[in-house]
């Protein structure tokens, strides 16, 4: 039981809430058939053949369940554990979906898929490319906004000057930007307009020399110790800035996991570091919301009726539901709709759509179905992941709303604002 929190009574409550066991109905594929089944390979009961794998990879780890569970079991921490188990018995299909992952996440490569997706884009091509689970969720800028907004050019991060003395005193705030690594790639103007909104509301942004990938493909691919690799090797970027008030990030999948490292790294030599960093860790709406933000001087009426959808990682895995819905309502001066749906997973999960392309494909249509009834012009969600997945569903069921990040519509309105969106 311990790391895993109370033990599961069985009571069934989670159900509903899990997108595996709303898609397929088996109990197998509920929260609580795969604790069952972990519990019976942990007794020896049962091997982990390849149907018990089957049902216990098909977990997207939305952690839904955590947040409908009134027991308190952290099923989230208990399926990362096991999951090195399942990458181990993958073989041949293993190596294949790391090596398919790899390539996702290989800086090179993932220019040269978004260099392609932009050709067949203009060559009309875009609504075939969109059918490929790899090539389908690269953004185009029709959805994404993509390459349309903020070059950035005056909003940059400080450099780091080390010799910086700390002072705890000092009334401006302090942030440092972790900056992800493929999301990054593939939307950068989510981190960019981040750096403006904070610069805006009078927020030191620093740079983090040294800073990468925060784990969480690795660790939900089953590859524990390169995600505990990955991890020191933020918290040695960490070391190396002794005066920031905050680590912010942009995408909720890495919150989440650098919000864990204190539980990823518990009881190593780098256990204190770890706990350090993870109290520091805040995503961007949360900081803004608990710091104070401006009011834009005109609200973004452009972006028309918003709709908002909850990324998994912040509304299970941080409870963080309320201070997006703010920054939308500041930004366009009108409160946004849910999408509906708003606790079912997208389908995003990290290589979900790599690994379970039907699976995820089903789950993203059902937000463009959502999306088509009331029709919002923007849907906005906190995480690059899920942004991609529903900017590719909303392209195949032929719905026509733009995607954005919140803070993307605040950095919108403070342009609009000052004369210049
Ligand atoms: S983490 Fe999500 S997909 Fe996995 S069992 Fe829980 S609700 Fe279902
Ligand atoms: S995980 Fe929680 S909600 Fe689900 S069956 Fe177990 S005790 Fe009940």
């Amino acid at each position: 039981m311990s790391g895993h929190g109370l033990p599961c009574v069985h009571c069934g409550l989670c159900l509903d809430t899990c997108p595996t066991y709303r898609l397929l109905g088996t109990e197998a594929d509920s929260p609580r058939g795969r604790i069952y089944i972990m519990e019976a390979i942990e007794s020896g009961e049962l091997e982990l053949d390849a149907q018990a794998a089957t049902h216990l990879s098909r977990c997207l780890g939305c952690l839904a369940c955590e947040s409908a569970c009134p027991s308190g079991v952290s099923y989230g921490r208990r399926i990362d554990e096991f999951r090195p188990q399942l990458a181990a018995r993958a073989g041949t299909e293993g190596i294949l979906k790391n090596a398919a992952q790899s390539l996702y996440t290989n800086p090179s490569l993932v220019d040269l898929g978004l260099r392609g997706a932009a050709l067949l884009d203009r060559f009309g091509l875009g609504a075939l490319r969109r059918q490929a689970p790899g090539l389908g969720l690269l953004p185009s800028a029709s959805t994404s906004g993509a390459t349309t907004d903020n070059d950035g050019a005056d909003w940059k991060v400080t450099p780091l000057r080390r010799s910086r003395v700390h002072q705890p005193l000092r009334a401006r705030l302090r942030v440092a930007l972790l900056s992800g690594c493929v999301g990054d790639q593939m939307m950068p103007q989510i981190n960019r307009d981040s750096v403006e909104v904070l610069q805006r509301n009078g927020i030191e942004v620093v740079e983090m020399p040294g800073q990468g990938c925060c784990g969480a493909l690795a660790l939900h691919s089953g590859r524990r110790d390169e995600a505990v690799a990955l991890a020191r090797a933020n918290l040695a970027a960490f070391a190396r800035i002794d005066d920031v008030d905050a680590f912010v990030t942009s995408a909720a999948g890495c919150g989440a996991l650098v919000r864990d490292y204190d539980h990823l790294l518990a009881g190593t030599d780098v256990g204190e570091e770890a706990e350090a960093f993870s109290a520091l860790c805040r995503d961007v709406c949360e900081l803004l919301v608990e710091v104070g933000f401006k009011t834009p001087s005109r609200p973004l009426t452009s972006a028309g009726p918003v709709a908002y959808h909850d990324a998994c990682h912040l509304l299970h895995a941080r409870g963080i539901a309320a201070a997006p819905r703010k920054v939308c309502e500041v930004a366009t001066g009108s409160a946004p709709v849910d999408l509906g749906e708003n606790n079912l997973c997208c389908g995003s999960a990290g290589s979900y759509n790599l690994d379970h392309p039907v699976l995820a494909e089903q789950l993203g249509r059902r937000k463009a179905v959502l999306a088509r009834q009331s029709p919002p012009t923007t849907v906005a969600v906190g995480n690059v992941g899920c942004m991609l997945q529903i900017a590719r569903a909303l392209e195949l069921e032929g719905v026509s709303a733009v995607v954005r990040h919140p803070v993307q519509l605040l950095a919108a309105a403070y342009r609009q604002s000052a004369g210049r969106g």
